[in-house]
């Protein structure tokens, strides 16, 4: 069956003043109706630019789309007219950001930016707006809507604001929705009711969710399956149960080996050494052989294909069948 959306080899460059970025460099994915699939890695991996690809507002120029696909429903949006890119965000993708503070309009009340949308994209009536904005904050748990669908949004708290926006993205009942880092400026608390609404929304909803973060612990807790970026390539994707258990990829395991362990409180984290290449200069061979600590000679001349290995699971290193267990359970597959 096809995908709900899949993103196929995409290439993106940036033409900056310090030279060309080689930003996406080849990204593959897709996620189905229902599943959640979450995008992992670290700041500058090409995790947000993959999704403004998808949603068509990457800033162009400097951004460049060498080449690749984004089918949604098997039709490919880089390919069709802006009027049809246009009619697809919101009603079939939506996307949710990091920053609710400057993704929602000052000036108007959070209402009015709910309404605007139902009136202009599905022609209700104001009245007819109004409710269903009402009922859209009830959704996403915003304490007396009514009253509170007239305040402008720094009149809400961040927890609230995140709140607002998902309403919002709502609104026109995606089918996908792209949610970028969506509570890395909340505290931890409120960080884990906003994880736990957009589970419950997605799960409702049957939506496709694609759950951009740079946060194992949130993976684990909401993610079907996981596509693990480096320096705009994907170098793993694998379900979020075989990732954890049995990770097939160097750079997944140096991650894994990252995470803060409760059992051994106090002790140092272990972080990954060496920084991200800067994308105008990406090593040769395998880009992340500079921090592995099982590179030999080949990755530094050799870019690894994809590998595929049991369990359904994809990873771009030479040495991917070595890493992982074969239970007899993978082998089934
Ligand atoms: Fe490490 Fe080599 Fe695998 Fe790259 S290809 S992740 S450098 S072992
Ligand atoms: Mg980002």
């Amino acid at each position: 069956t096809t995908p709900l959306l899949e993103v196929a080899d995409l290439r993106v460059e940036f033409r900056t003043n310090d030279g060309v970025a080689s930003v996406l460099n080849g990204v593959s994915y897709h996620v189905n109706a229902g599943e959640t699939l979450a995008v992992l890695g670290e700041s500058g991996s090409g995790k947000s630019v993959t999704a403004q690809t998808i949603m068509g507002i990457l800033d162009v120029p400097p951004a460049v789309v060498l080449g690749g696909h984004v089918r949604f429903h098997g039709e490919d949006l880089l390919a069709v007219k802006p009027s049809r890119r246009m009619a697809v965000r919101g009603e079939g993708i939506a996307m949710i950001f990091q920053d609710a503070l400057s993704a929602l309009n000052p000036v108007f009340t959070v209402g009015f930016q709910i309404e605007e949308q139902l009136r202009v994209r599905r022609g209700m009536s104001r009245k007819d707006a109004r409710v269903r904005a009402i009922e859209l904050l009830d959704l996403v748990r915003i304490p007396n809507p009514r009253g509170r669908i007239k305040n402008y949004p720094h009149e809400f708290s961040g927890g609230m604001r995140q709140r607002a926006m998902i309403a919002m993205s709502l609104a026109l009942d995606p089918e996908l929705l792209i949610a970028d880092e969506p509570t890395t400026a909340l505290d931890v608390t409120v960080q884990a009711q906003i994880m736990d609404l957009l589970a419950e929304i997605q799960r409702e909803r049957d939506m496709g969710l694609i759950l951009i973060t740079h946060d194992l612990g949130v993976v684990a807790e909401v993610a079907d399956r996981i596509a693990v970026m480096y320096a705009g390539r994907i170098v793993e994707q694998a379900d979020v149960f075989t990732l954890f258990r049995d990770p097939g990829h160097p750079y997944t395991e140096a991650l894994l080996a990252s995470l803060p362990r409760l059992d051994l409180k106090g002790q140092e984290l272990t972080a990954i050494k060496g920084l991200p290449p800067s994308l105008t200069r990406i090593p040769p061979g395998c880009p992340f052989h500079p921090r592995c600590v099982r590179a030999e000679d080949v990755c530094k001349t050799d870019v690894p294909e994809f590998h595929r290995l049991p369990g359904g699971r994809f990873s771009a290193c030479h040495f991917a069948e070595n890493l992982v267990t074969h239970s007899a359970g993978d082998l089934n597959d």
